[in-house]
C-alpha cells in the first residue's frame, strides 16, 4: 500500500505485538528496518522474517530507557544505511495496577522511564539524524489512555498523556525542517501486553467497551502508523490519531 523504498526506519519494541506488525509492514513496503527491542535474539527473529520476504532489515538490541542505547541505535541506522528517515517510538510497558494512593514508587519510575523518557531519548537522537538526512517522519505510540483516564493505571495514563504534549512540541520545533511528528492512540489491541496479563473474561469485558464490539489487531495500528510515516500524510504533523474502534466516541 505504501512505498518506503530507499528509506531507513527505526522501530522500537519491534519484537512483539504492534511494533512487530509495523516492522513487518515497513519491511514489506521497501524500507530498511532497524528492528530494535530489549533482546537481541527476538530482534533477530523479526529481522529474519523481513529478510525472508526479500526485505531489508538489521537487528539492534537497545533499551529505550537508556539514552546512550537510544543514541547507539541511531548510529547503527546511519552506519548501516547512510541515513535515518523514519522512526516509530513504540516500546512501552503497562506497569503495576493500583490506585494512586498505593501506587508503588519503583513501578511509577519504571513506567515513566520506558513510556515517556524512552520517547524523549529516542527523538533526541533521531531528530538530528533526520536533519542530516534532509527530513523525516516520526510516530510516537501513545494510547487512548493519552486522552482519557483508566482506574489503577496512573503511571501508564500519565506517561501516555505526556507523550502527546512531547509530540506536539517537537512537531512545532521541527516542522520547518521537514520533520513531521505525530502520535497514535490505539484502544485495546490483541498483543502479549494484553494477553499475558488478562484472562479471557477480562478480555471479553474490554472488548465490550469498544462500540465495534471487539479488541483491535496490531495490523490495524500498523496501517495508521505507516500512513502517518508516508508522504501521503505530508500535511499532518503535531497531531494525535486514534485507532480505537469507537472507544472514545461516547
Ligand atoms: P508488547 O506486545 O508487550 O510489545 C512491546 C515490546 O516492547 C516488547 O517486545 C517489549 O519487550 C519491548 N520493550 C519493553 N520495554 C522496553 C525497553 N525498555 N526498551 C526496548 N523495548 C522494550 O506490547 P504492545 O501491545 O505491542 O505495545 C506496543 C506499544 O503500544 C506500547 O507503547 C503500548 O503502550 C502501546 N499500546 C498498546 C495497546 C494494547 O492494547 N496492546 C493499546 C494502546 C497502546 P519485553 O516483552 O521483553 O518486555
Amino acid at each position: 500500500m505504501f512505498d518506503f523504498t530507499g528509506k531507513t526506519a527505526i522501530v522500537t519494541g519491534a519484537a512483539s505485538g504492534i511494533g512487530e506488525a509495523i516492522a513487518l509492514e515497513l519491511g514489506a513496503s521497501g524500507a530498511h528496518v532497524i528492528v530494535s527491542d530489549l533482546e537481541a535474539q527476538a530482534c533477530g527473529r523479526v529481522a529474519a522474517s523481513i529478510l525472508d520476504r526479500d526485505g531489508k532489515a538489521t537487528a539492534f538490541a537497545a533499551d529505550v530507557s537508556d539514552p546512550e542505547a537510544s543514541a547507539a541505535l541511531v548510529a547503527c541506522a546511519e552506519k548501516e544505511t547512510g541515513a535515518l528517515h523514519l522512526a516509530v517510538n513504540n516500546a512501552g510497558i503497562g506497569g503495576a495496577q493500583a490506585p494512586v494512593g498505593e501506587y508503588p514508587l519503583d513501578a511509577w519510575r519504571q513506567v515513566m522511564g520506558v513510556n515517556l523518557d524512552g520517547v524523549f531519548y529516542g527523538m533526541r537522537a533521531q531528530i538530528p539524524a533526520m536533519e542530516r538526512a534532509g527530513g523525516g517522519a516520526i510516530v510516537n505510540m501513545a494510547s487512548i489512555l493519552g486522552s482519557v483516564g483508566f482506574a489503577n493505571s496512573s503511571a501508564y495514563v500519565a506517561s501516555k498523556h505526556a507523550v502527546l504534549g512531547l509530540t506536539k512540541t517537537a512537531a512545532m520545533e521541527y516542522a520547518q525542517k521537514g520533520i513531521r511528528i505525530n502520535s497514535v492512540g490505539p484502544a485495546f489491541i490483541q498483543t502479549p501486553l494484553l494477553t499475558n496479563n488478562l484472562d479471557q473474561e477480562m478480555l471479553d469485558g474490554l472488548a465490550a467497551l469498544h462500540p465495534v464490539g471487539r479488541i483491535g489487531a496490531a495490523e490495524e495500528v500498523s496501517a495508521l502508523t505507516c500512513f502517518l510515516l508516508s508522504d501521503r500524510a505530508s500535511f499532518i504533523t503535531g497531531s494525535y490519531h486514534l485507532v480505537d474502534g469507537g472507544y472514545t466516541a461516547p
